[in-house]
């Protein structure tokens, strides 16, 4: 699978704007769930399991992309998701399509679904491997600290270097790989991640131990590094939006022809633009990374148009 995805400069007003169009990645839409899944399928096929378990909601873009790999592999996959969550969306709608088991469990009980779900799995003698939601862990942080290579490659190949990365950032998995990534490349940007959900303590503290996970595994002495996890931008919570939101979306696509989504491009989008227009941010080069979400452009316009 070829995984370098174009980046590009697409506008050029006060700052020079590039964007990473991980959404590009030639696999069920793309975006950092593929980056990080093809690493845990590599570890799955490795290791000889038969049953992929893992947990995310109905618009969960890892759900959808372990689903897709579970097949493409014949390896049996079980989502285990939320069932408060009634409302179809494209992703849920993809993975029944892709014929993924679907557990529901209440919010309260998530632990212990996933617990029994694996148990059951072995005393029936398959040979299930857990994926943390949103393939959050070490093998989901190596795919960004891998990835940084590319935004390496590019800055050399074309001269330039970018001051600021933007991204938007759920687990923190996909920036704690770029951070690294940034420091073994002795590549000084400031990498900024827009929250979608958690507050900065919590994001920060999980980004944190995620680079102390990374070092602790390579036998590298752990390193302090610097971490922006912001939660200004945040319009209300997980997958809540406001008008400038909409704005960018809508921006985004007249003009360049990007999809953009409320949950996590959109909104880091949003943050990027204020961060820049907050701190008269001018003259620099600055890298978005299209984490991918593409589905959920959909689920937006249905949103909107009320059909
Ligand atoms: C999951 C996801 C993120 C967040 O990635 P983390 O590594 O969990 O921070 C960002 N953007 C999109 C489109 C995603 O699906």
């Amino acid at each position: 699978m070829k995984l370098i995805p174009p980046i590009y400069l697409y506008e050029n007003d006060n700052n020079n704007h590039y964007i990473l169009r991980e959404d590009l990645i030639p696999f069920s839409f793309g975006g950092n769930k593929v980056r990080k899944n093809i690493n845990f399928f590599k570890e799955i096929l490795f290791r000889g399991c038969n049953h992929v378990v893992t947990y995310g909601s109905k618009s969960s873009n890892h759900a959808r992309v372990v689903a897709n790999f579970s097949v493409k592999n014949s390896i049996k996959c079980t989502i285990i998701t939320p069932e408060n969550d009634e409302k179809a969306t494209f992703n849920s709608q993809i993975n029944h399509v892709l014929g993924a088991n679907i557990i529901y469990t209440p919010l309260n009980k998530v632990k212990e679904t996933i617990e029994n779900t694996l148990n059951d799995l072995e005393n029936n003698g398959e040979r299930p491997y857990f994926i943390e939601g949103g393939g959050h862990g070490l093998i989901g942080t190596k795919a960004y600290v891998d990835a940084f290579k590319y935004i390496k490659d590019f800055s050399k190949t074309k001269n330039i270097r970018f001051d600021y990365i933007f991204l938007a950032s759920g687990t923190g998995a996909t920036q704690a790989g770029l951070v690294i990534g940034g420091f073994l490349n002795n590549y000084s940007s400031k990498i900024i991640g827009i929250s979608v959900a958690r507050d900065s303590q919590r994001g920060a503290q999980v980004i944190k131990e995620s680079i102390e996970e990374y070092f602790t595994e390579e036998k590298i002495p752990i390193k302090n590094l610097e971490i922006n996890f912001f939660d200004e931008y945040l319009s209300g919570g997980y997958s809540k939006y406001n008008q400038e939101i909409s704005m960018y979306i809508n921006k985004y696509f007249n003009l360049y022809g990007i999809p953009l989504d409320t949950t996590y491009t959109g909104k880091a989008v949003y943050g990027m633009h204020e961060y820049l227009k907050n701190k008269n941010i001018k003259n620099k080069n600055i890298l978005f990374i299209h984490t991918g979400g593409t589905p959920l452009y959909f689920d937006y316009l249905k949103e909107i148009t009320n059909v």
